[in-house]
């Protein structure tokens, strides 16, 4: 029988040890890959802070169920994962300015420097080879650097976080749907011909970044194996998962 993100979703928010434990098992690796990128600490305290029937990775989850879960996932992990002050701040009125000439192609493959991706990886994401990348890197941080009074390479890198919770808060009205971006991440459209999107999209920051944080979520999840039974029994531990319904509600006092 196949138990599906949706029905994980639905468990999950019923609190149901079937949810949760192929949560640990499903997406536990999810989770130390982004914390591993990110530069984050233990798990577990993270994964605590995950287990929450009521948090909003489990809500809403169309139009793609385990993309949209992961994205959200993706934010959650973050968001447990301090991030010092970049020692040069640049703003993102500067970067956008600045980057401005760019292609939509050319900003996308700019702005994954903010998440940290290097151009081998950049070039994995948005299927580009890594040389075309490392090129648009260098013309992004030459526009940059004529732009700014302070400036030092990887600075997009540096300030990366930042910058990409600004991008996050900046969604306008005319924001395009997270479907949009998905039918060009899965072949079914491209960037060329729709004028109409591109307009928006090349100088609009918060779609730029939605776009790059949808095709991280579609990379992330290339080679990643799930847990075995094994490995996932410390972790069904750690969250009180227990697999029997009555231990279950005993654990969690919800009677029996
Ligand atoms: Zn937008």
């Amino acid at each position: 029988m196949i138990y599906t993100c949706y029905e994980m979703a639905r468990d999950c928010r019923a609190d149901k040890p079937e949810g949760w434990s192929h949560f640990i098992t499903n997406y536990v690796p999810l989770v130390r890959k982004f914390l591993a990128h990110y530069g984050g600490g233990e798990i577990e305290p993270v994964l605590k802070a995950l287990r929450d029937p009521g948090s909003s990775m489990f809500q809403s989850l169309e139009p793609a169920p385990e993309r949209w879960f992961l994205a959200e996932l993706r934010q959650k992990v973050l968001a447990e994962i301090p991030f010092p002050a970049a020692e040069i701040a640049i703003d993102p009125e500067t970067v956008a300015a600045a980057l401005a000439p760019l292609t939509v192609v050319e900003k996308l493959a700019a702005w994954l420097e903010t998440m940290r991706y290097d151009p081998k990886e950049s070039g994995a994401i948005l299927r580009m080879s890594p040389e075309t990348v490392a090129k648009i890197r260098d013309k992004a941080e030459e526009l940059i650097r004529g732009k700014v009074d302070a400036w030092r390479r990887n600075l997009l890198a540096e300030n990366g976080r930042a910058l990409g919770a600004e991008a996050m808060a900046a969604k306008t009205e005319e924001c395009l749907p997270v479907k949009v971006f998905l039918d060009v991440l899965d072949g079914r459209a491209t960037w060329r011909g729709r004028e109409e999107m591109e307009r928006h999209v090349t100088r609009c920051w918060h779609c730029i970044d939605h776009f790059c944080r949808m095709a991280e979520v579609i990379q992330s999840l290339r080679g990643v194996q799930p847990l075995t039974g094994e490995e996932s029994e410390p972790f069904r531990k750690l969250l009180g998962v227990r697999m029997q319904r009555a231990g279950w509600k005993r654990l969690v006092g919800l009677g029996g």
